[in-house]
């Protein structure tokens, strides 16, 4: 592997040519390598567990387009999906089969989605989601919790995950005062900061958002209680309970998040997993509360692009190949062998590492203690990560460039490409010490 740091020259010429057209040289601010130093590599080519970039350089690929890919790049029935849709047209703005079918699909999931509406991202699922919410309970207020990410919606920046707390972002300049006075911020993992909240704003608060899993201050998972605590203080104080499944959704398991605890959602809001690879995104939930978008209600929501029969193929293709036997066994599997690996090898370089998994999704800390909030997170050694990233991109696994974020295998990820991160893995300790 001859990738220097930031990819190679033709990966560093073009990239410096992105930087005079393109803001940051990036379409998304946690794609640069802001956190770990050094030029984001530019790639050419995915190809089931492997990103290759313009320079010929191989990587085994754990950001997998931030957890969309979950059957890998390129999966010959997602393209072979996609192929046929393109041929009979990208978009009709008007109702289609596969809409239909993809939304029966989810349900069939996640049966607390009764009724779904297609947009075109995360971020767009989670604002129609909320505005929904508010107009369903006649309230304001919203809570969401630190280091939790929901996209880019203006009333969503607020002490946000993902990139806002990897560039250490306070709150976004642009974003009017207004427009976050109604969001409140709890912690994660502490149903006592949700409660005071409720006493503080009793019967202003329209719905809790929470990523059931947390995946955008890296991988915390919710401790025993949390999201049941959440259903009952929601149900308890007339608020509706949001579950973000942009990521965990058909990542964490088949019935996503909710499915995995047992814990019901009154709304939930998808992305990537389901739209194979397409710009997508859908919310949903209880049949009554739905019912209030337009044209069945009065809450207006729209989209040119929503539902196109490319990405619902793709997304269909997908979730068809998830169906296989054994697929979530694998997935399962590969992410615990995944943490194995670096637990082992930190155990024996002696370097504080906490690491966890659920489903396709793992998770690593450069910390002492048990990571359970933003707090915790926010104290793991990020010169340490930024040592070990580069020593990995070097020999090979394309990580997510940011210690706040977490990793994804696919169903394509075997023994082959644990070995190439086992073997990397013992450079990097070495390297990174
Ligand atoms: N919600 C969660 C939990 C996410 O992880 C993301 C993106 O990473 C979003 C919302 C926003 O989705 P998108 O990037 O498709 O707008």
């Amino acid at each position: 592997m001859s990738a220097a740091k930031g990819g190679g020259p033709i990966s560093q010429e073009i990239f410096q040519r992105a930087l005079s057209v393109i803001p940051g040289g990036v379409n998304s601010p946690v794609r640069a390598f802001e956190a770990v130093g050094g030029m984001p590599v530019v790639f050419a080519r995915g190809e089931g567990a492997y990103l290759t970039d313009v320079d010929g350089n191989r990587y085994v690929d754990h950001v997998l387009s931030w957890g969309a890919l979950i059957v890998g790049h390129a999966h010959p029935h997602v393209v072979e999906a996609v192929g046929e849709a393109l041929s009979g047209g990208t978009s009709f703005g008007a109702p289609c089969p596969d809409e239909t079918a993809l939304a029966e699909a989810i349900r069939t999931a996640m049966p607390s989605m009764e009724r779904v509406r297609m947009v075109n991202s995360g971020t767009e699922a989670v604002m129609s989601a909320l505005r929904l919410a508010r107009a369903f309970s006649s309230r304001d207020r919203v809570i969401k919790f630190q280091g939790c990410y929901h996209g880019h919606a203006d009333s969503m920046l607020v002490r946000a995950g993902s990139g806002v707390a990897t560039l250490g972002l306070p709150d976004s300049p642009g974003v009017t005062k207004g427009a976050v006075s109604d969001t409140l911020v709890a912690d994660f993992n502490d149903l006592d900061s949700v409660r005071r909240l409720f006493e503080q704003y009793r019967d202003q608060i329209a719905a809790v958002i929470v990523e059931p899993v947390a995946g955008n201050m890296g991988l915390v998972l919710p401790s025993e209680g949390f999201l049941e605590g959440l259903r009952a203080l929601t149900r308890q104080e007339g608020a509706l309970l949001i579950f973000d499944e942009v990521m965990t959704g058909f990542r964490v398991g088949p019935g996503g998040a909710q499915g995995h605890f047992g814990v019901t959602p009154d709304l939930t809001t998808l992305g990537k997993v389901i739209g194979g690879g397409l710009p997508v995104g859908a919310f949903g939930g209880r049949a009554d509360i739905m019912g209030g978008l337009a044209p069945s209600g009065p809450v207006y929501q729209a989209g040119t692009l929503s539902g196109n029969p490319l990405v619902m193929r793709a997304g269909l293709a997908t979730l068809k190949c998830l169906d296989e036997a054994g697929a979530w066994d694998r997935l399962e599997e590969n992410s615990r062998r995944i943490t194995g690996i670096l637990q082992s090898a930190a155990d024996s370089a002696g370097v504080p590492l906490q690491t966890s998994s659920i489903g396709g999704m793992f998770g690593y800390f450069f910390a002492e203690r048990l990571v359970t909030d933003w707090t915790s997170a926010a104290t793991s050694d990020r010169a340490r990560f930024a040592r070990f990233y580069h020593a990995m991109l070097v020999e090979g696994v394309y990580l997510a460039p940011s210690p706040f974020e977490a990793g994804f295998v696919s169903t394509v990820h075997g023994e082959r490409e644990a070995a190439v991160f086992e073997a990397a893995v013992g450079l990097a300790f070495r390297d990174s010490r």
